[in-house]
Order: structure tokens, then sequence, then C-alpha cells
């Protein structure tokens, strides 16, 4: 019998066709690949089934880990460490292709704290809530912070969704299976995000209330959630 702890939002995919159904959009095989809490490790299994060469798993409660030691022991690939996905550091790899069933009370917080290591890892493929895949889909209008840095860092797909019925216990709400592809090219985060703090402080005032930009385009007296990406963007470059 499968336990569930709601503090760290376990909500176990108990459907395998899902979990195949997710590994379609990655190609792991020789690869090097972190999953995030991996919990009892239904998804784990499908993962180590595509054969990649290395697969770390980081997964915050204790029973949980020591359970995942006993039942991979045998399996001379995996790492398996106990901590926190929000302090853990991942500066040391590269070519990293993260794939997780996200804890969804942490997912927005664990998104933005792996755009960090954007140029450690190459692509993610991620099962979060509904209306959160959403929120980072920078191809729909009425913009937000999430949208921007999500442009900026990569380039984002909304897979499939997945009704609850696939989970044990089921959550509330709905849920999307999402890709961001990493882009390789130089960005400065920091400067991104700077723009972003500034640009939706107050997004019912107009982008010059908000922002000192030296240019007169017409886009500057608009309010930024008015703006489509690519506006957006344009605005970003004179910054
Ligand atoms: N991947 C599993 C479990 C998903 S539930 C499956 O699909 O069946 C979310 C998992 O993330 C749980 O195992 C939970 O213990 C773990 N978790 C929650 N918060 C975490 C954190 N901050 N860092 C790492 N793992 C976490």
């Amino acid at each position: 019998m499968l336990k569930a702890k709601k503090s760290l939002s376990q909500n176990f995919l108990i459907d395998n066709n899902i979990s195949k159904k997710i590994l379609k959009y990655t190609d792991i095989q020789g690869k090097e690949v972190l999953e995030i809490g991996p919990g009892y490790g239904f998804l784990t299994d499908k993962i180590l089934q595509k054969k990649p060469k290395k697969l770390i798993l980081i997964e915050k409660d204790f029973n949980l880990f020591v359970y995942l030691k006993n039942k991979y022991k045998e399996n001379k690939n995996i790492i398996i460490i106990c901590a926190d996905i929000l302090k853990f550091d991942l500066n040391k790899f590269n070519n990293l292709i993260v794939i997780s069933n996200l804890p969804y009370n942490i997912s927005t917080k664990v998104i933005l704290y792996l755009f960090n290591f954007s140029q450690n890892i190459t692509e993610m493929i991620l099962m979060i809530q509904k209306e959160v895949a959403q929120k980072f889909n920078y191809k729909i209008k009425n913009m937000n912070k999430y949208k921007f840095l999500t442009k900026i860092v990569s380039n984002y797909l909304i897979c499939f969704d997945v009704s609850s019925n696939v989970f044990f216990p089921k959550p509330k709400v709905r849920s999307s299976i999402v890709k961001f592809k990493f882009k390789k090219n130089i960005y400065n985060i920091e400067k991104a995000k700077l723009f972003s703090d500034k640009i939706f402080r107050n997004v019912r005032k107009k982008i010059t209330n908000n922002i000192k930009i030296n240019n007169n385009s017409p886009l500057l007296a608009k309010r930024v959630n008015q703006l489509n990406i690519d506006e957006l963007l344009n605005i970003y470059n004179f910054f």
C-alpha cells in the first residue's frame, strides 16, 4: 500500500502508459539524467528501460530515499541523493536531462530555480499543474515574468494534458507535461531578472511608469500585460 505525505506534495503516477508517453518527448539513451522526486520509482523504472548512461535521483523524503536505495541496490549507474532540490547545486553537471513529476506545492519555485542552471541542463520534461503550464506559455498573450524568463532561456512546449485519475492520491487539478529546451547562446539571466522585476512591478501602470527607458517607442505607453512576447522582447532590447 502506497503512503503519501501531503506536506511533500506526494502524488504518485500509477499509470505506466503515461510514464512511457512522457519519455517519448526526449531521447535519453546514453545521456545523463536527473530525476527530481522519484517517489517509489514508477517513472524511474521507465527511465531505466531507455538506458541512460547515468541516472541521478534527488528525493527529499528520507523514508522514500531508503526505499529507493534498497530497490536499486544492484544498479551501478544510479546515484541516489536525499536532498531538497531547491538547495541542490547543479553547477558541476553538463548536458543533463531533467525529468520529473514535480511536487506541485513548489513546482513554480523549482522551475525558476532550475533556470539558474540552464547552461548545465539541455532540456527538462516536467509534469506540472495545467494552470502552471499556462503561466509559462509565452505563446499566449497576457504577459507575466514567468513567460518572459522562459522565452529568454528556452524554447517551451506544452506536450499533452493528463487527467488526475493517473495519480495516487488524485491531485485536485489537471496536469500537463511540458518541455523546456534550453538555449545555448549566452544571455544575461541577471539582467533579464532585473528587467522583469521592474517591468512587471505594477502591471496596471503604463510601462513608462515602471521602468526608465530612453526610447520613444509607442509600446512604452502600454501596460506590460497587453504586450505579446515579441513586443516585450523589443522593449528588452532597449534596456
Ligand atoms: N515521481 C514520483 C513521485 C512524484 S510526487 C511519481 O511520479 O510517482 C513528488 C515527489 O517529490 C515525492 O516523492 C516527494 O517526496 C518529492 N519531493 C517533494 N519535495 C521535494 C524537494 N524539495 N526536493 C526533492 N524531492 C521532493
